[in-house]
């Protein structure tokens, strides 16, 4: 692919490492690449971070045809800067495109620009301990078109933000509330990929859940709201009775890289994994029985997120006495640790820049 660069006249002040909130700032820099009928995707460039000019009448805009992916870039001690698992984002944004009727997009060719924009921008690489540079690919219909099919024009791109810890004073359990009563996705929709869509449905839900006193939402399934789907935009783990068992993947739950990751690297240990239906109320039975030993979440921005409680219609259940897991814990350490490159990969997981 061949990139034409347009380098910014002035570079932004960057931000101190102690001060970077998710998703509040923009490296000067960002990767585009347009599609049209006629000469495919073309014209990939590197220009200065700026407002986009777009038709009112842009497909995004009236049809949600959009589509996005999340990975980050991690700079270890060594200062060596490294992605995680890069190919399989690839895999799955072309997964998305394909879902929304968006011309595929070569796994290469993510791979290559992600690479591109990482490098061209590697001073906004933060260093400090549990910081990170979170690269957000996405895609979005541009023809200025009303009417309900697919758009002949797109753009796919690529902005960067640098991210201080998720937990810079160690891991955080979280509080959650089962919702029965909105729903997220459902077998056949578009839960599976990451289509903006999802997003614009699950916000009253966190409504909700946040004006309750809690982080996030546990989804259940739309069909009969018994069976655990996700929590938020992460995974959902339970560990019960020596098992780690999570919701298998069914059609409205989003494949997680870091799920994929867990579910290896647990095999690994020897420690059993169960990818299966599984219902609210088994998860409850187990907390009275005191199988219930530990529940999480998991995604690229928190990589582990350890549940304290649940609450299912005001039956309010308590894991591991609101503390961080003992399995939690490790598959933190050892994810993060192979991120920065503390910890030898055996997969061929990281890719060094
Ligand atoms: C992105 C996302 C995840 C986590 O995926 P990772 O690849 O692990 O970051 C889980 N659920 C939803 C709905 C998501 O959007």
């Amino acid at each position: 692919m061949d990139i034409k660069v347009t380098r910014a006249s002035k570079l932004k002040a960057k931000p101190s490492g102690g001060d970077l909130p998710f998703g509040v700032h923009y490296s000067d820099h960002m990767f585009i690449l347009d599609y049209d009928e006629d000469k495919g995707w073309h014209d990939a460039r590197i220009e200065p971070y700026a407002p986009l000019t777009l038709d009112p009448a842009a497909m995004c805009l009236h049809y949600a045809q959009a589509v996005f992916e999340g990975l980050k870039a991690y700079r270890g001690a060594d200062k060596k800067i490294r992605l995680f698992r890069a190919d399989a984002n690839a895999r799955r944004m072309d997964a998305s495109h394909e879902r929304l009727c968006i011309p595929r997009l070569p796994e290469t060719a993510f791979l290559e620009a992600v690479e591109a924009i990482v490098r061209f921008e590697s001073d906004w690489v933060p260093s400090e301990p549990g910081t990170s540079l979170y690269i957000r690919p996405y895609t979005f219909a541009t023809e200025p078109h009303l009417g309900v099919r697919p758009s002949k024009t797109y753009k796919f791109m690529i902005i960067l933000s640098p991210v201080g810890s998720y937990y810079p004073e160690g891991i955080n359990p979280i509080k959650i509330l089962i919702e029965d009563e909105y729903v997220r996705a459902v077998r056949g929709g578009v839960g599976f990929v990451k289509a903006a869509a999802n997003y614009a449905i699950s916000l009253k839900g966190q409504e909700k859940a946040l004006g309750l006193g809690y982080t996030q939402t546990l989804w259940l399934d739309g069909v009969k709201r018994e069976y655990i789907e996700e929590i938020g935009t992460t995974n959902a783990f339970f560990k019960i009775d020596g098992e780690l068992v999570t919701p298998e993947l069914s059609g409205s739950i989003l494949p997680g890289i870091t799920r994929d990751t867990i579910i290896t690297l647990a095999g690994s240990w020897g420690l059993p994994v169960s990818q299966r239906p599984l219902t609210v109320a088994e998860v409850y039975d187990a907390s009275a029985e005191g199988k219930l030993e530990e529940a999480f979440a998991s995604g690229t921005a928190a990589v582990i997120s350890p549940v304290s409680e649940f609450n299912w219609a005001g039956r309010v259940i308590t894991v591991s006495n609101g503390e961080t897991g003992k399995t939690a814990r490790k598959l933190y350490n050892e994810i993060t640790g192979m991120q920065y490159g503390d910890i030898e990969d055996k997969f061929g997981w990281v890719r060094t820049l």
